[in-house]
């Protein structure tokens, strides 16, 4: 008897809907010991039944262990804000893929956009960064982006696809598979002015199509999350379209509460 797929009919289940959402909440350069200690405890009470969406926290790197500590066994992972390029060696400061796996981090972020604009991290460094965090078995979420005054010149997808270029000339689609990407417009961090669900929508399908050129699979199978001002009350709208498959969330990952509602808008 004929297979449903050999009558040539389309997919049952699109592939995109088998992609997981994730939230993923970027603490920035904030918090203490006893803060997350309280955040962290009630994310982990409040999350334990969101088992069918990844979930992550970046914490500043001396919070690692704390997160280690309070979130091991829950559905909840951790990872750095930045790693460096480099193995080892005399790089003051900088943080290796092997300490950041001395504390069990599941990711790291690359290229944040407050990254490549304070710390003048290039294209190309990036893009080491992001191939570091992969041989040493850490996921990079990725985050490419505009600025206001590129979207206003309509340049918008000639950056994210620069940026985008020089990840996937260094590492080739098969590894670029192994991360994640966040499309964070920069005119939308911080700032309260979030991107509408549409002009999300537009972006990520661009990002896909762009993939798509390289290998449809992985196109289909990547996870790509939205960025810039996502609340409680426009995760949902966002989260509804089809491509964007979750957040990176900066302020409102601060609060226990805001973040435990963003998930449960993506769950
Ligand atoms: C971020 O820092 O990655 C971010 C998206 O911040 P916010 O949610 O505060 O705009």
């Amino acid at each position: 008897m004929l297979s449903y797929y050999q009558y040539g009919l389309p997919p049952l289940i699109k592939r995109d809907t088998m992609r997981r959402k994730f939230v993923a909440g970027n603490w920035k350069m904030n918090g203490s010991l006893a803060e997350n200690q309280a955040r962290l405890t009630q994310l982990r009470q409040g999350l334990k039944e969101a088992v069918n969406i990844d979930i992550a926290v970046f914490s500043s790197a001396p919070y690692l262990a704390q997160c280690k500590s309070l979130l091991s066994g829950s559905s909840i992972q951790w990872g750095a804000q930045n790693v460096s390029e480099h193995t080892h060696g005399a790089y003051t400061g900088e943080l290796s893929t092997d300490m950041l796996q001395d504390f069990s981090c599941k990711y790291t972020l690359v290229g944040h956009s407050e990254r490549r604009e304070i710390f003048k991290e290039s294209n190309e460094r990036v893009a080491e960064k992001f191939a570091q965090a992969l041989a040493g078995n850490i996921v990079p979420v990725l985050c490419v982006g505009e600025t206001l005054q590129q979207r206003e010149d309509g340049q918008t997808m000639n950056v994210i696809a620069t940026q985008l270029q020089s990840v996937l000339n260094l590492v080739g689609i098969q590894e670029f598979a192994r991360g994640v990407v966040a499309y964070e417009p920069v005119w939308a961090i911080g700032t309260g002015k979030t991107a509408t669900p549409e002009q999300a929508q537009e972006i990520h399908e661009a990002i896909r199509n762009l993939l798509a050129q390289h290998d449809e699979n992985t196109s289909d199978a990547m996870q790509i999350l939205y960025g810039g001002s996502v609340k409680p009350n426009n995760a949902a709208a966002i989260f509804a379209q089809p491509d964007v498959d979750g957040a990176l969330v900066g302020g409102a990952s601060l609060n226990a509460d805001d973040f435990i509602k963003i998930c449960c808008a993506a769950a």
